[in-house]
């Protein structure tokens, strides 16, 4: 009779607690061959520091570069949205314009990097050339804008940069702008949402087939981007408040209205916007940040952040969300609506970094997280980039150009 029982048992026992390697090994495949897509890369602020190249690999370890695309190879990594990035400065017409002419520049770093290495990268605008691109063999070089500031206060703007590649624009960044509040911004809404302009802004990008990205707006923004949106919107890079209460991340009713308009939500890895951290911790975490954004820095400048950072790093280890708290973020956007409107936008070379994930060639745990929780084949393609892709081909379907 106990032997019986024990021969009964096995199966449940091996079934209940697959071993690790196996987990690994299921995991390994499924990553293979999902196409992987992160909808927020930050590398460009490297890109635009003399001397760092894009082709070749770098070390965290050494420079805290966690972008390159050797290292999204090595990790399996198909596609991310490259960052035109540009934080907000004071306006001014001749501010405006100086923020037009830097984005420009960063479009051409990036198409230059793309154009130096033909065999390794492709630019992507369409659904369809992500996945041309992941059967050659080839990293998949989207480009979004973080901060509409470089619209300025001319709608022709977004098709120029659509011309350009661009298919997303995130309204605003930390402080509010033309277009619309964000959610951060010391002072307090100015417009109360979008502002009549931003309405406009909203309204052409739907025209043209680019992506409203509502990552870093403020909640009213949201709503009115939603209310006067044509096509599913995006969250290129933001987390659950219902985990880590603070502003920048979306609260369950703003992901559930989300998921209503078709859209999706791409969770953000930055600490901070993963599990909530000391006060103490927060500010010298900012502190740093908003050092590293400076693109003037010089290379004795760039390793002693990287010194401070890593002595914070340590100081708080302890404290640093893991790979788990991160899947919790898509787990819980799955639980208030389907497996059909979540993503990935770690926000790396931005901040985003968890325990156990340095760099974009770290990023297999994250499937194998999926796996251990039960999560098949199908749905981890979706969250790694079927999701995103097909809210990029409808918005691309809806235009009106
Ligand atoms: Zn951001």
């Amino acid at each position: 009779m106990k032997k019986l029982l024990l021969l009964l048992a096995l199966p449940l026992v091996s079934h209940a607690q697959t071993a690790p390697d196996a987990i690994k090994e299921k995991a390994a495949k499924i990553h293979a061959k999902a196409l992987t897509i992160d909808t927020h890369a930050d590398v460009p602020i490297n890109m635009m520091k003399e001397g760092f190249d894009v082709a070749v690999e770098h070390d965290y370890a050494k420079d805290g570069s966690q972008i390159d695309f050797p290292r999204m190879k090595k990790g399996g990594m198909d596609g991310m949205f490259f960052a035109v990035y540009l934080g907000q400065g004071k306006r001014s017409p001749e501010n405006n314009a100086e923020a037009k002419k830097k984005a420009l520049a960063i479009f051409d770093k990036i198409h230059d990097a793309v154009k130096k290495n033909p065999e390794v990268a492709g630019i992507a605008t369409t659904r369809a050339d992500a996945y041309r691109l992941q059967k050659e063999g080839k990293r998949a070089v989207f480009i979004g804008m973080e901060n509409g500031w470089p619209v300025n206060d001319d709608l022709a703007n977004l098709k120029l940069y659509y011309d350009l590649g661009l298919r997303y624009i995130t309204l605003s960044h930390s402080a509010n702008n033309d277009i619309a509040d964000s959610s951060t911004d010391p002072d307090g809404p100015e417009w109360n949402g979008l502002s009549p302009f931003g309405e406009q802004v909203v309204k052409e990008m739907n025209r043209l087939g680019m992506m409203v990205d509502i990552s870093h707006v403020s909640d009213s923004t949201f709503y009115d981007v939603i209310k006067l949106t044509k096509v599913p919107v995006i969250a290129s890079h933001s987390s659950c408040r219902a985990l880590c209460d603070v502003p920048r991340n979306m609260t369950d009713d703003m992901i559930k209205t989300l998921a209503k308009n078709g859209g999706v939500i791409q969770i953000n890895f930055v600490p901070g916007f993963v599990k909530k951290p000391s006060m103490q911790q927060e500010l010298s975490m900012k502190a740093i940040r908003m050092k590293l954004r400076q693109t003037d820095l010089s290379p004795e400048d760039k390793k002693a952040l990287f010194e401070e950072m890593k002595a914070n790093a340590k100081k708080y280890e302890s404290d640093m969300p893991t790979i788990k708290d991160a899947v919790d973020h898509i787990e819980h956007v799955i639980k208030l609506t389907s497996v059909d409107h979540v993503g990935i936008g770690m926000d790396l070379d931005g901040g985003g970094r968890v325990q156990g994930l340095d760099d974009v060639s770290q990023i297999g745990v994250i499937t194998e997280e999926l796996v251990r929780r039960g999560y098949s084949a199908k749905d981890i393609e979706k969250i790694w980039g079927g999701n995103i892709m097909r809210v990029l081909e409808a918005v691309e379907k809806g235009k009106t150009m």
